[in-house]
């Protein structure tokens, strides 16, 4: 039984969330005495043989630059066939926006059993029992995987990136590639500094901020500390900040490993999207606000005094 990890890329390079995918899949690997093996579909900007040293032995790759385009329905096509065609295996993918349109399409073609929101190794001492989030994370599951072809969609943020040193092999992966049932227009990228889902710190805003001129703030913090910037749902909703910094159960949920969250009350549909984060720091100047209850360090004060004073505290730190 072979480990074979979907590598996603966007712009030439892989993605943070698929280099943890492909440090889970080695370890996975090492754990069932078997090799890791990425599937590659496109190509990057650097070697793909270097991928080697997150404990991938063969890189798989279909390298038709038509497939750098992100098609679910024609890469979910092509990753059904190769593993059909390999036999028992475990698929790995990561469980964000890319993850979660292809790994369901093959489990579908494999007749795979699928664990999305996958959080930690399997269990393989008696069978395959994979633990994932449930009711957006605020419990756990243990899900037992019985089919031949078992696929694990990894939660963005649950297992570090583990970097050593060797080559991957590269294998030309022969796909037919189906003609696509849909065809993109036209596509707009999302601006700011940096992407919210591949963020390691984030900022975020909501209605205590008043208005759209506040934001000015919350930026430059980001800026500083070199995070991304979001805010909850009446912020988006208000057209304040854009939809794509909206974060919550009905926006992205995010697992950074800071976030800061200014005048945001907490509501259950908030924390939904950001209880994942490692550190939470709330600011809100009421000391009531449901925030503080899942925050690890909380500042009970007015936005408009105490990000100021962030500000020049980390601008001092960095010498600006
Ligand atoms: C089905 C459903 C899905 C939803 N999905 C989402 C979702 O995905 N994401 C989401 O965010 N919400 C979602 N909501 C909305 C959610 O219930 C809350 O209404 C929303 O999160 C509140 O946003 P807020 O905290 O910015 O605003 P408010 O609830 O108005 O809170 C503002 C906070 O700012 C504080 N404040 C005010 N002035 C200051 C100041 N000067 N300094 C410091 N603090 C200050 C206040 O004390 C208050 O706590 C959803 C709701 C429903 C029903």
């Amino acid at each position: 039984m072979s480990v074979f990890i979907f590598i996603d890329h966007s712009e030439g390079h892989v993605k943070k969330a698929s280099l943890e995918a492909l440090s889970y899949g080695a370890a996975l690997a090492a754990q069932l005495n078997t090799t890791a093996e990425g599937i590659l579909l496109g190509t990057l900007a650097t070697d793909p043989a270097d991928l080697g040293k997150y404990g991938i032995k063969k890189v798989h790759q279909a390298a038709q630059e038509s497939l750098n385009a992100l098609d679910a329905q024609v890469d979910a096509r092509i990753i059904a066939d190769f593993i059909s065609a390999s036999g028992d295996s475990v698929l790995v993918f990561s469980h964000n926006t890319t993850g979660k349109a292809i790994a369901p399409r093959v489990a579908a073609r494999c007749k795979a059993g699928l664990v999305t929101g996958a959080i930690a190794l399997p269990d393989t001492s008696n069978g395959f029992v994979v633990k994932k989030t449930v009711f957006s994370g605020k419990a756990f599951a243990n899900i037992s995987l019985n089919t031949p072809v078992k696929i694990i969609a990894l939660n963005p943020n649950a297992y570090a990136v583990k970097e050593g040193q060797g080559k991957a092999e590269i294998m030309p992966l022969t796909a037919s590639a189906p003609t696509p049932k849909v065809k993109v227009v036209s596509a707009t990228a999302a601006t700011g500094h940096v992407p919210l889902t591949e963020a390691e710190l984030v900022v975020s805003g909501g209605r205590g901020l008043k208005g759209p001129e506040n934001w000015g703030m919350v930026e430059e913090l980001a800026s500083l500390l070199g995070a991304a910037t979001a805010c909850s749902r009446p912020v988006a909703d208000a057209h304040w900040r854009p939809h794509n910094e909206h974060v919550g159960q009905t926006g992205i949920a995010i697992a950074p490993n800071l976030y800061i969250a200014i005048g945001i009350s907490g509501a259950i549909q908030h924390l939904a999207g950001v209880n994942r984060s490692k550190v939470i720091v709330v600011i809100n100047k009421d000391p009531e606000a449901p925030f503080f209850k899942a925050a690890d360090y909380g500042i009970v004060g007015d936005a408009f005094e105490v990000v100021p004073k962030m500000i020049s505290a980390v601008k001092k730190l960095k010498g600006k």
